[in-house]
């Protein structure tokens, strides 16, 4: 197991950084494509509204305690109207922002983020580059929050890549019936509660639940378990030829090129004479590379977080060989270095727990000499197993 602890802290001290398009392959990249998705059903929903109608910027029964609701509650009633209109009037601008997950870039971050604001530095949750078109997040916070908080900061930050009467609409300075310097945030905060509302009334929090819920294939950090039994076909009478087996494994991921160690046991019996026994028993400490690939393109569905990871080891290989008859007992034990290689499929099931099917290639055991009988295992084994991991 130090090869274990060493591995952790190897890699612990790695760190990611990027910029890119959220599909799928980063921490916050599914949380960011459903809140998208949410806000384009809430702009869809929000068509059947005329711009005057009151209900816009007003708050409902679900959010009535919630302090989502607090950018709606403080307004006046020309407020309230004036909030409305102006939603309505950026509706075309924002829609096409919402459309697909290719027009708006996100960059991850894992520091914390600093604005600068009248020359004071600020920690904000979100900062967006309008000439950019770039919103950039702190991955870790963006998905501490829950859906609505998420649709709440991302309708925020979008209404900064709008214009109103032919200027960018900022956080700073009055607008309209929103005065004071804080004025123009108030209307943005209040125009994102009001999507916030209208995607909760269009269903579209309930609709991405089980998606938010299923497991994420970026994950870093794998523990695994799996059993399975595997055959050799040797031509020694001797050599024990089929077996069963388990393995434990942590795997760290960097990106998709990961890191592994593993521990493994199989064995088997064979009856090579009447009356007499052979019982052979393998482990194997093993570390190597792993690699995993995604062969579908949609990670919001459940079969676009499922994966193949190849795996390719170094195995440092224990076995024990015991032959026993009527009148014999005799145990030989044997080490060797080889090499083994596997291809798994993981497949998602729920909160962080995944299944696999497995086929590796393992190394063999042996030679062993026991009553002066030299047995050799010829070819190395074939196993099949079936896993489950923990992704954290
Ligand atoms: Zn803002």
């Amino acid at each position: 197991m130090n090869l274990f602890i060493a591995l952790m802290m190897v890699t612990s001290s790695w760190s990611w950084a990027s910029t890119f398009v959220g599909n799928g392959g980063n921490a916050g990249d599914i949380e960011w494509q459903v809140t998208l998705k949410q806000i384009n059903m809430a702009v869809a929903g929000l068509q059947d509204y005329a711009p005057s109608d009151a209900r816009l910027c007003t708050c409902n029964q679900t959010y009535s305690n919630s302090s989502t609701c607090d950018a709606l509650n403080s307004l006046n009633a020309e407020q309230r109207l004036y909030c409305g209109a102006t939603l309505k009037a950026q509706l075309p601008q924002l829609a096409p922002l919402v459309r697909d997950n290719r027009t708006v870039r996100v960059s991850w971050t894992q520091d914390q983020i600093d604005v600068l604001e009248n020359g004071q530095r600020r920690a904000v949750d979100a900062v967006t580059d309008r000439t950019q078109g770039t919103v950039t997040l702190n991955a870790d916070h963006f998905r501490s929050l829950n859906p609505s908080e998420r649709v709440f900061l991302i309708s925020h930050e979008l209404m900064h890549l709008t214009s109103l009467d032919g200027k960018p609409l900022t956080d700073e300075g009055p607008q309209g019936p929103f005065t004071g310097a804080g004025g123009s945030r108030a209307l943005v905060n209040a125009m994102a509660a009001a999507l916030v509302i209208q995607s909760e009334e269009s269903g579209a929090f309930d609709r991405y639940r089980r998606t938010l819920n299923r497991p994420q294939g970026w994950k870093q950090n794998w523990i695994s378990i799996s059993a399975g039994s595997g055959s050799q076909s040797s031509h020694s009478v001797f050599s024990v030829t089929d077996y069963r087996g388990f393995s434990l494994r942590y795997t760290r991921f960097l990106t998709n090129l990961g890191l592994q160690a593993e521990y493994a046991e199989r064995e088997g019996d064979r009856t090579p004479i009447s009356q007499v026994n052979a019982h052979e028993k393998v482990t194997t400490m093993r570390a190597g590379l792993s690699y995993r690939l995604f062969p579908f393109k949609d990670p919001l569905k459940v079969y676009g977080q499922s994966h193949l990871v190849f795996s390719a080891n170094v195995d440092f290989v224990r076995g024990t060989y015991n032959l026993k008859d009527a009148m014999n007992d005799e145990t030989a034990t044997s080490d060797r270095v080889g090499a083994s290689g596997a291809i798994r499929y993981e497949f998602p099931v729920v909160w962080g727990f995944w299944v696999s099917v497995a086929e590796t290639y393992e190394s063999l055991a042996g030679p062993y000499t026991v009553a002066g009988v030299n047995i050799e295992n010829e070819k190395n084994i074939f196993a099949t197993s079936i896993g489950a991991s923990y992704a954290f």
